[in-house]
C-alpha cells in the first residue's frame, strides 16, 4: 500500500453541514486517488458537548455521501493517557509551566491590542513558575521561548527513548512570538488537553500523511509542527482548502442546521447533489 493517510476529524458536537461534507470528500478522495488510506477520528475531547447521537449521525451521513473510511474510528476521549504522557515528555523537558491566570486577568495584564492576531498572547504572568508548584486547578503552558532555543539547538538532545529532537527551519521564530506565544495545552479545572496538541499527536498516532482540512485551522498549523518536532513525531504535510460560506460570506458553524447534510437527505436530495453544492 502506497503511504499515504488523510483523515476527516469531525467534533461530534453537531450534525455535518456542507462545509464538513466538503472537507470530508477531499480527503476521501484524495486517498483514493492516491491508493492510500481514508481515515475517520471523532475530536470528542469536549465531554459536555460531545454526545453519541451526534457521531451516529456523521457515520451515517458519510456512509451516504458515500464516504468509506479505514478501520476503526480514533475516538479521542479513548486516547487521553495518551496526551497526559506527552505533556508528561514536555514537563521532563521543562517546556511547560503551570498558569493560574483567568481569562480576564490575562485580557487586563496585555498592554495592546491584540488585533489581527488569532488569539490572545500571553503576557507570561506565570511563567517563572515550576511544575513543582503546580496546582490542581492551574493550566498548563508551552514555554516557547524554552521549547524555540530547543528547537534551533543543532545539538542532538536525548529523551530517555533514546531519540533525538530534531531541529525544525520551518518555523520563524519572530513570528511564532507574535503569533502564537505560551499557549494553553491543558485546561484549567478539567483535565482536557488543547484541541491542536491532541489532534497533532493523533495525526501522528493515525499516522496521517496530509492533512487536509479547512484554512480556517490555518493559524494551528505553526504550533501544530512545533509540538510534533518537540515530541519527535512526525509532521504530516498540511492542506488548507477554501471555506464553503452562506450567502452573507459567512462560514458555516455547527448551528447552521439548515445547511445540514441530513435536512439535504431529507429534503430528497442525492450526494452527487451535495458534491455539486460544493463545487466538486
Ligand atoms: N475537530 C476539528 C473541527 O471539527 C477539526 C480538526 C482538524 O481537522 O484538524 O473543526
Amino acid at each position: 500500500m502506497v503511504d499515504f493517510a488523510t483523515r476527516f476529524a469531525p467534533s461530534p458536537t453537531g450534525p455535518l453541514h456542507l462545509g464538513h461534507a466538503f472537507s470530508a470528500m477531499l480527503c476521501h478522495d484524495m486517498a483514493r486517488a492516491n491508493q492510500g488510506r481514508f481515515l475517520l477520528r471523532m475530536e470528542d475531547t469536549d465531554l459536555q458537548r460531545s454526545k453519541p447521537e451526534w457521531d451516529a449521525l456523521i457515520r451515517h451521513d458519510l456512509t451516504w455521501l458515500g464516504l468509506d473510511w479505514d478501520g476503526p474510528v480514533l475516538r479521542q476521549s479513548t486516547q487521553l493517557t495518551s496526551y497526559d504522557t506527552y505533556l508528561a515528555q514536555l514537563a521532563e523537558l521543562d517546556l511547560i509551566y503551570p498558569c493560574s491566570c483567568s481569562r480576564a486577568d490575562i485580557r487586563a495584564a496585555l498592554s495592546a491590542p491584540q488585533e489581527g492576531h488569532p488569539h490572545e498572547i500571553y503576557p507570561g504572568t506565570c511563567k517563572s513558575r515550576p511544575m513543582a508548584d503546580r496546582k490542581p486547578d492551574d493550566a498548563l503552558r508551552l514555554h516557547l521561548d524554552r521549547a524555540l532555543s530547543l528547537l534551533a539547538d543543532d545539538t542532538p538532545h536525548f529523551n530517555e527513548t533514546g531519540k533525538t529532537h530534531k531541529g525544525t527551519h520551518q518555523i520563524d521564530p519572530e513570528l511564532a512570538r507574535a503569533q502564537i506565544g505560551d499557549v494553553v495545552l491543558s485546561r484549567k479545572g478539567e483535565d482536557v488537553v488543547a484541541y491542536f496538541l491532541a489532534s497533532a499527536i493523533d495525526d501522528a498516532a493515525q499516522c496521517i500523511t496530509h492533512v487536509i482540512r479547512g484554512e480556517d485551522l490555518f493559524d494551528f498549523t505553526a504550533i501544530q509542527v512545533i509540538l510534533l518536532n518537540l515530541l519527535n513525531l512526525p509532521v504530516p504535510t498540511y492542506h488548507h482548502h477554501r471555506l464553503i460560506r452562506d450567502d452573507q460570506g459567512k462560514r458555516l458553524a455547527k448551528r447552521d442546521d439548515a445547511r445540514a447534510i441530513s435536512t439535504y437527505r431529507d429534503e430528497g436530495k442525492s450526494p452527487l447533489d451535495i458534491r455539486k453544492m460544493v463545487g466538486l
